[in-house]
């Protein structure tokens, strides 16, 4: 069993200051653990170097416009906390997990006075990837929990309860011996995967649904850029789960997943193919300091 997350060396910026990483803890009675008033961002270093480092930050602002409070700090030192955590932990290539919350001053639904709290904690995380995925790609479960109506949820901020049925659907699927899920959104449309997007290639066109109700993802952007690059058209649009039947290729993206193959989906199969391997191997390229701005500002 690998060591608890609560368990690991080092130190946790905590509210402005460092502090040991087995003392970066919260009271039980915090509105964030009851009510899911928390955001957080997911966030890889390769190199040395935060990728996207103000996008996430930005996306983090967002999040928490979204549940209705403001980060107490400044976008450039919130920046600047992740960069100096990732140094203190001495890493370089690291996951970078920032998180902000509701504190304890109200401890009901509402809680108009409450103080927000931010974490940020860098743990080692190389990119690795396992060459039997490289030649059959994940297998997906196709989840019963469908991505909300956005006027459901804040359904494009990286909030807490969103994860709820990501879990739900990623159990499910480990269930069955599947790697990950598909989740379909309210109106049955392919969305995304509970942790990543989705694309799929047929006669040379990349096919990605439309995030208009989750997370547009900053790898998702980065990967359409790189593939416009290759002179490859991306259309992004309403994807219905019956067109996976003529989908030649398949792959994820996302901050943890990088570009990660997709061999099935349901009855659904894939090859892993000339392009998701470039495709991997553009992002590979892309994430290496320096980086250039190739994202895909939508
Ligand atoms: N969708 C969900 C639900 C996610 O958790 C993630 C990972 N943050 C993504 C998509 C991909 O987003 P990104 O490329 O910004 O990591």
């Amino acid at each position: 069993m690998a060591l608890p997350f609560d368990q690991h060396d080092g130190e946790i910026w905590y509210d402005g200051a460092f502090v040991p990483w087995k003392d970066a803890k919260l009271h039980v009675l915090s509105h964030g653990l009851h009510y899911a008033s928390a955001v957080f961002e997911g966030e890889r270093a390769y190199g040395g170097e935060i990728f996207e480092c103000e996008a996430h930050t930005n996306r983090l602002f967002a999040s928490a416009a979204a549940m209705g409070y403001a980060i107490p700090y400044s976008k450039d030192a919130v920046s600047a906390a992740k960069r100096a955590t990732l140094s203190r932990m001495g890493l370089t290539e690291a996951y970078v997990r920032p998180v902000a919350w509701r504190g304890s001053e109200m401890m009901g639904v509402s809680a108009q006075t409450n103080t927000i709290h931010l974490a940020i904690a860098v743990w080692a995380w190389p990119s690795y990837f396992d060459p039997a995925l490289r030649e059959r790609g994940l297998t997906l479960d196709i989840s019963e929990w469908r991505r909300p109506d956005p006027r459901t949820a804040p359904c494009h901020a990286k909030a807490a309860g969103l994860y709820m049925i990501c879990t739900l659907s990623k159990h499910t699927a480990e269930a069955k011996g599947c790697h990950d899920a598909l989740m379909l959104d309210y109106r049955g449309h392919v969305a995304e995967a509970t942790g990543a997007n989705v694309f799929f290639l047929k006669d040379g066109v990349l096919h990605t649904p439309t995030p208009d109700c989750f997370l547009d993802g900053i790898t998702r952007r980065t990967v359409i850029g790189l593939a416009r690059a290759r002179g490859v058209e991306v259309v992004q649009r309403t994807i219905l789960p019956e067109e996976m039947e003529g989908f030649e290729e398949c792959f994820l993206t996302g901050t943890a997943v990088e570009v990660t193959p997709v061999g099935q989906i349901g009855p659904y199969t894939f090859r892993v193919g000339d392009l998701t391997k470039a495709l991997m191997g553009d992002y590979q390229a892309a994430v290496q300091p320096p980086h250039a701005a190739l994202r895909e500002v939508a």
